[in-house]
């Protein structure tokens, strides 16, 4: 075989599109495939695609390009499919080749370098981006700007997120934060907790709720020092080599302290946590360092439900429905916790919405980047969390909540409909603020 076709196999994960057979199973359960209908939108075309580049019937890697970029990474195909296909990693290098391929403009590139290189991995700098944006919140210029209507002009219709972008933590309480909690009562486990860096400068009270919550349920909780983002934003852009080094950074700085778990309370995140091991593959010693890390990695919720749960005496009396992270699902397998953690609580009812399975639209950055096709699957979402009558819709991950409160303005259900993590549900019935 001539070697440069060699390398793009190599380069593809060309072997693993063997795998698939074709048979479609997937195809009811993605959701790009059922809004635009387009076999080339489907897992199997996708595959269908990498392989044929494989083979060298494709010579222009752009005509991936368009399918490829329009997969949410759900991975819901992958929990369908019956032979084992591993769509994520097909994906991703997929997605990394294109990405070193492609020749992109020079603010593109310098943004590009910017968010990646120096402000997602730095902790300075989402502290920065947190205070920034809570002195945006809190003296006035929020205000103004939505009066005077700049924001509506913002290209990516940043204007529409700015309107859902939850109140951050002031400095004072962010600097705040303990860096070890010992467990209330009797200690059954040590977790060390992932800040993540979305979920420290945007979203620290749940952050905060988490560990305290955690310490309730009878662990002691440790934050490490150094450790950084989990590079899940790097890998689903492409940007693989920079994730890999994320990853390292993380086992490196969690491999300091001696604990029973490495526990996450966002869905995405904890996925790429959890794939640390494929993600390191290539390098044997980093290897089997990623497997010890993948082996302590948890969501919050299988860690609350090891410890026997949270003790609460009355919820409020409510419907409530569940909108799975699809990462927690399809990708660590973490399905029935939350439900179990939701059902433990007196008075509320729990309604499971239709066609759950389906992944909201949100994915990472896709509503920013691919906002039509985010809003066709997210008006679907919102027509069967209507039917449940549900009056707060639970989530496990940043981007889902965003986009579930998305849903809700879009709907005009807001104030009757509210939409919160897991974590701020469990801690508002148990009476934490
Ligand atoms: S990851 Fe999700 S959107 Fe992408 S092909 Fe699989 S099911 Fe479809
Ligand atoms: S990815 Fe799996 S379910 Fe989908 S067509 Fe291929 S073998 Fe069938």
């Amino acid at each position: 075989m001539e070697r440069s076709l060699e390398a793009l196999r190599k380069e593809l994960n060309y072997e693993k599109t063997n795998n698939c057979v074709q048979c479609g199973y997937c195809l009811p359960v993605c959701p790009t495939y059922m809004t635009m209908g387009k076999e080339t939108h489907s897992p199997r075309g996708r595959i269908n695609l990498v392989k044929m580049a494989g083979e060298g019937k494709i010579t222009d890697l752009s005509v991936l390009e368009d399918p490829i970029n329009l997969c949410l990474g759900c991975r819901a195909c992958e929990t369908a499919c019956p032979t084992g296909v591993e769509y994520g990693a097909i994906l991703e290098s997929a997605k990394a080749a294109l990405t070193r391929r492609k020749t992109f403009s020079v603010p593109v590139k310098t943004l590009r370098n910017v968010l990646f290189k120096k402000v997602f991995p730095s902790k300075k700098a989402m502290k920065v981006l947190g205070n920034g944006l809570w002195f945006y919140q809190k003296s006035g210029v929020q205000k103004a700007m939505q009066k005077v209507g700049v924001l509506e002009k913002l290209p990516y219709h940043m204007g529409t997120f700015e309107a859902i972008t939850p109140n951050v933590v002031s400095p004072k309480e962010r600097s705040s934060l303990p860096n070890r909690i010992n467990a209330r009562g009797k200690r059954k486990y040590t977790a060390a907790f992932f800040t993540g860096c979305i979920m420290d400068a945007m979203f620290q009270r749940i952050n905060r709720l988490s560990i305290e919550l955690l310490a309730i349920a009878g662990c002691d909780v440790v934050i490490v020092e150094n450790q950084t983002c989990c590079g899940a934003l790097h890998a689903h852009s492409g940007e693989i080599e920079e994730a890999r080094e994320l990853a390292k950074r993380n086992i490196i700085a969690f491999e300091q302290e001696k604990v029973d778990f490495i526990v996450n309370n966002a869905g995405g995140c904890g996925a790429m946590l959890y794939e640390y091991d494929h993600l390191l593959s290539d390098e044997a010693e980093w290897h089997e360092r990623a497997k010890q890390f993948r082996m302590k990695s948890k969501d919050i919720s299988e860690v609350l439900d090891l410890c026997g749960g949270i003790p609460i005496e009355k919820g409020k009396a409510e419907r409530v429905t569940y909108q799975r992270s699809c990462h927690l699902t399809n990708v660590q397998k973490v399905h029935k916790e939350p439900l179990k953690l939701i059902k433990a609580i007196p008075n509320v009812q729990l309604i499971e919405m239709n066609e759950a399975e389906m992944c909201c639209g949100s994915a990472g950055i896709y509503n920013v980047v691919n906002y039509e096709a985010s809003m066709e699957i997210l008006d679907k979402k919102m027509g069967n969390v209507k039917k449940t009558e549900a009056t707060t819709i639970i989530t496990t991950n940043p981007g889902c909540l965003l986009q579930m409160k998305l849903g809700i303005e879009r709907e005009n259900l807001s104030p009757q409909v509210r939409a919160l993590h897991l974590i701020e549900y469990l801690a508002e019935a148990a009476g934490i603020s």
